[in-house]
């Protein structure tokens, strides 16, 4: 389980511009990414430079488009950003509640595939305390989400803790549960390095897709038939369930606003996640602004 006190201070942002480049993980693509400070109850919006018109997309939940493999949000105008979660993982993890995103490109860069470097980017700023309380979203009631064996849960509880199991049919992975506690920012140590990962056998029918285009070694754990192709290995014995965590840190931070509640993963990922927040939200009764 991990346990991640909210801190119940003000509102956070950065207090410099900070910049990153490199590719779409599914795109291929070279991107530029830049960070902004934003004032009080701004939020966290990207902005496609390379668009002219209607290209501020809100990193918020009901605006989720796309959750084949990454997570999609797009605007009104069809304009859409992808592979956020990890960047959104990053912010959540460090507690920024206001940003400006621009990016020239449909798809934040993958980095080493985890969002360790989305940290590290960030930490070459302070932080910057605004002027206000920032709102937290209580969970009040029980909510499950359901798809043939996979599930995602939310409970009531006194902070934000996640549990999470994941079963691949692969020697390599099999079954892991993350049991630890994220306090005192250790988000960083214990989450924010842990990469997303694929099957050796699944490449072909990805790049004939037309998905994971950018993908290799450099930014993704690829499980072979009987060993771990990276090189170096893995980073935690059990790095995949915790990049599991990592995205559902980063999926749930599109609720607007810090989560108080027990949320619960078995085998679930990006679909569920968005899923999960949209039954959240779909009744007042299940949620308060505290
Ligand atoms: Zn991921």
């Amino acid at each position: 389980m991990i346990d991640s006190s909210i801190n119940p201070n003000s509102q956070q942002t950065i207090s410099k511009p900070v910049s990153i480049n490199g590719i779409g993980l599914h795109s291929g693509l070279d991107v530029s990414m830049k960070l902004y400070p934003a004032k009080v109850d701004y939020g966290i919006k990207f902005i496609r430079k390379d668009i002219a018109k209607n290209n501020i997309i809100e990193a918020l939940w009901s605006n989720v488009t796309n959750t084949k493999l990454s997570t999609t949000i797009s605007n009104k105008s069809g304009v859409s950003v992808s592979t956020i979660e990890h960047l959104m993982s990053a912010l959540s993890g460090l507690h920024i509640d206001n940003i400006k995103i621009e990016i020239d490109g449909p798809e934040v860069p993958i980095m080493d595939g985890s969002s360790i470097k989305f940290v590290d980017l960030i930490d070459q700023t302070a932080l910057q305390s605004l002027n206000k309380k920032r709102k937290i979203l209580k969970v009040k009631k029980n909510i499950k989400v359901e798809n043939n064996n996979s599930s995602v849960e939310l409970k009531p509880n006194k902070q934000f803790s996640i549990d999470f199991e994941i079963d691949f049919p692969s020697k390599l992975i099999n079954k892991q549960s993350c049991q630890l506690q994220l306090v005192n920012g250790n988000y960083k140590t214990d989450i924010a390095s842990a990469r997303t990962f694929g099957f050796e056998r699944d490449v072909d029918m990805l790049r004939s897709n037309g998905l994971a285009l950018g993908g290799s070694l450099d930014n993704a754990v690829v499980v072979g038939e009987s060993k771990i192709l990276n090189s170096d290995g893995l980073r935690f014995k059990d790095e995949f369930v915790r990049h599991k965590i990592l995205d559902s840190i980063g999926d749930l931070y599109l609720a607007g606003a810090p989560i108080q509640g027990y949320f619960l993963g078995n085998k679930s990922g990006h679909q569920l996640n968005n899923l999960l927040l949209r039954s959240l939200f779909a009744d007042k009764n299940n949620y308060e602004y505290i």
